[in-house]
C-alpha cells in the first residue's frame, strides 16, 4: 500500500509554527516512501474561519516548499479537500452508523443538557453527557428528526472498558471508555465534529499515517471507536512532540509568549531552509548528528521511528544562528544576492554593478543573521547619498583635514586592492602620528555615513577608487556646509511644525506658552 500523509490545518489565522513543523514532518514521511502527500483544510469551524487564512496557508508551504500532491488547489483523486464542501459525505456516514445502531440522533436543548451538568456538578460526578438519547427508539428519532426537530448526532461508545490505540513513538495509549461518552458527530447545524470529519476524510483519503501533534492523543482512542463502528482498517498514528518555550517551565510555544508566526519569520528574514532545518531539528536528528541539512537531506534519511520526545524547544536564538550559517556559509554569493533582490527593491536601493553587489556582500554577510540585517549593512554600499547620524557628523566636523589628505592620497593611488590601501592608510596615520581610529574612524563615517560598518580597508578596496573619491568629496561638501543636519524624518517633522506655527499665528492665537507681558 502506498504511504500517504496529510496535514489538516484549520484556516482560522496566520498560518503557525506548528503547522510548517507537522506539515515538514508528513512531507519528508511521504517523499521518502515515494507516498503521497495531502492538504486537507479543516474549515468546519465556521465561527473561526477566515478566507484569507487559506491563501496563507498555501502561501506557506509554498514558500517552504512543501507542496502537496493533492490539495485544495491542485485536486486529486478523492477531493474536495475542504471539508466544507463535503458536508454531505458526513452526513451520509452518520446516516450509516444511524442505521447499523452504531450512532444516533440526540434531542436534548443546550438548557436540558446545561441542567444536566448542573445536577452532575452538585452530585459530585464528572460533567458529561449522560447518555440519555439513547432509550429513543429509532422510530422515534426519525420522526422528530422529519418533523425538523434539531438534534445532533451522537456515537455509541462503550460504558466499561478502555478503548487504546498504539502511537508509533508512545507505544500502546488507552483511555477509559467512561470518559468518552456518546461524542456527538454531526452537530445541530448539520457540520460534523472533528471527530467525524478527521476519520471519515483519513479513511477516504487513503490516508495510512496519521502524524499530527501531540495535542490529538487524548482523541485517538475516539477516533478508532470510529473506525471500528465502520469496520475500517486504523491508520499508523504518530503524534510529534510539541514544541516549547525556552522558558524554565517549558510551556506548549503560544502566540503570548513567542512569535509563533510563520510569515513573521519570513519578514524578518529568515530563510525557508534555515527554517525547515530548525524544525528538522525538533524531536528528530540527521543519523550523522550534522547539525545544517537541507530539506532532500532530511527526506532521505526520514524515519519516523527515530523521532524523541524529549519536548523540542524553540530556541529564536539557535533558529537565527542557522539563519547566519545559511547567509554565511550555505548559500553562494550569487544565491544571496537572488534572494535579497526583493528586500532591496523594498528599500528602493538599485544595483547597477552586480560584482560590486557581490563583493559587499561577501564582507558584509558574516555580520548579518538575517536578510534584513544583511540590507541594512548592504544599504551604505548602495545609497547614492549617505545621510549621517549625529555621531557620525560629529566624527566628520573633526576631521576635515585628514579626509582632504586622503582625497588627494586616494586620488594618486594606482592599485586598490588590500596591500596598497592598506599601506597607504598605515603610512598615513603614522606620520600624523595620531591613534588609527583618528583617521579611520571619520574615513569610514564619509564612506558608509555610520561608524557601524566593516573595516575600512575592505570598504575602500570594495568601493573603488571612484565611489571612494565621491563619497569622500560628499563628506567634505558637508563639512563645508557646516554639516546641516538633513535627516528626512526630523526635517518633515520641523516643516509640519512651522506649518502649524503659522496656521496658529493666521489664527490670531498664541503658540502655547507665550504670555502678554512682551
Ligand atoms: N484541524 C486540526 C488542526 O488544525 C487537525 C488535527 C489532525 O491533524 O488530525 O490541528
Amino acid at each position: 500500500m502506498p504511504v500517504v500523509t496529510r496535514i489538516a490545518p484549520s484556516p482560522t489565522g496566520d498560518p503557525h509554527v506548528g503547522t510548517a513543523y507537522v506539515g515538514l514532518f508528513n512531507y519528508a514521511l511521504a517523499r521518502k516512501a515515494g507516498g503521497r502527500f495531502v492538504l486537507r483544510l479543516e474549515d468546519t469551524d465556521r465561527q473561526r474561519y477566515q478566507a484569507e487564512a487559506e491563501d496563507r496557508i498555501l502561501a506557506m508551504l509554498d514558500w517552504l516548499g512543501l507542496r502537496p500532491d493533492e490539495g485544495p488547489e491542485l485536486g486529486g483523486p478523492h477531493g474536495p479537500y475542504r471539508q466544507s464542501e463535503r458536508l454531505a459525505i458526513y452526513r451520509a456516514h452518520a446516516e450509516i452508523l444511524i442505521e447499523e445502531g452504531q450512532a444516533y440522533r440526540a434531542f436534548e436543548t443546550p438548557e436540558e443538557l446545561e441542567a444536566m451538568r448542573r445536577e452532575q456538578r452538585r452530585l459530585g460526578k464528572d460533567p458529561g453527557y449522560d447518555g440519555r438519547g439513547r432509550a429513543l427508539s429509532a422510530e422515534e428519532q426519525a420522526r422528530r428528526a422529519a418533523a425538523g426537530e434539531p438534534h445532533v448526532v451522537r456515537l455509541r461508545t462503550p460504558d466499561a472498558g478502555e478503548t487504546g490505540f498504539v502511537d508509533l513513538l508512545r507505544g500502546e495509549v488507552r483511555i477509559p471508555n467512561a470518559e468518552i461518552r456518546d461524542t456527538v458527530l454531526l452537530k445541530s447545524d448539520g457540520y460534523p465534529t472533528y471527530h467525524l470529519a478527521v476519520v471519515v476524510d483519513d479513511h477516504l483519503m487513503g490516508v495510512t499515517h496519521v502524524m499530527r501533534a501531540e495535542e490529538w492523543v487524548t482523541s485517538t482512542p475516539i477516533h478508532v471507536l470510529l473506525y471500528q463502528a465502520f469496520g475500517w482498517a486504523l491508520p499508523t498514528f504518530v503524534h510529534l512532540p510539541l514544541l516549547r518555550n525556552p522558558d524554565a517551565n517549558k510551556t506548549k510555544i503560544s502566540k503570548r509568549k513567542m512569535d509563533t508566526s510563520v510569515e513573521s519569520y519570513r519578514q524578518q528574514g529568515i530563510l525557508p531552509e534555515a527554517l525547515l532545518n530548525f524544525l528538522g531539528t525538533m524531536g528528530w536528528s540527521m543519523p550523522d548528528g550534522r547539525e545544517v541539512f537541507s530539506l532532500d537531506d532530511m527526506v532521505a534519511a526520514f524515519d519516523p521511528a527515530r523521532i524523541s520526545l524529549g519536548g523540542p524547544v524553540f530556541d529564536l536564538k539557535r533558529l537565527r544562528h542557522l539563519n547566519a550559517r545559511y547567509l554565511r556559509d550555505v548559500l553562494s554569493l550569487e544565491a544571496l544576492a537572488e534572494r535579497l533582490r526583493p528586500w532591496l527593491e523594498a528599500r528602493d536601493l538599485t544595483v547597477d554593478d552586480e560584482d560590486y553587489l557581490l563583493d559587499a556582500l561577501d564582507v558584509v554577510r558574516p555580520r548579518a543573521e538575517t536578510l534584513s540585517e544583511l540590507v541594512d549593512q548592504l544599504s551604505p554600499f548602495l545609497q547614492p547619498r549617505l545621510r549621517y547620524d549625529d555621531d557620525a557628523r560629529r566624527r566628520l566636523a573633526a576631521a576635515q583635514g585628514y579626509l582632504e589628505d586622503l582625497e588627494r592620497a586616494f586620488a594618486a593611488l594606482e592599485w586598490f586592492d588590500d596591500d596598497d590601501v592598506d599601506e597607504l592608510l598605515r603610512d598615513y596615520v603614522q606620520r600624523q602620528a595620531v591613534p588609527m581610529g583618528k583617521v579611520m574612524m571619520p574615513l569610514r563615517v564619509a564612506l558608509t555615513g555610520t561608524t557601524q560598518a566593516p573595516g575600512v580597508v575592505d570598504l575602500v578596496v570594495i568601493m573603488g577608487k571612484e565611489r571612494t573619491l565621491e563619497r569622500i568629496g560628499q563628506a567634505l561638501q558637508v563639512i563645508s556646509e557646516g554639516l546641516p543636519d538633513d535627516d528626512p524624518e526630523r526635517l518633515k517633522a520641523e516643516a509640519e511644525a512651522a506649518a502649524k506655527e503659522a496656521q496658529r499665528a493666521k489664527r490670531g492665537r498664541r503658540p502655547v506658552g507665550a504670555t502678554d507681558r512682551g
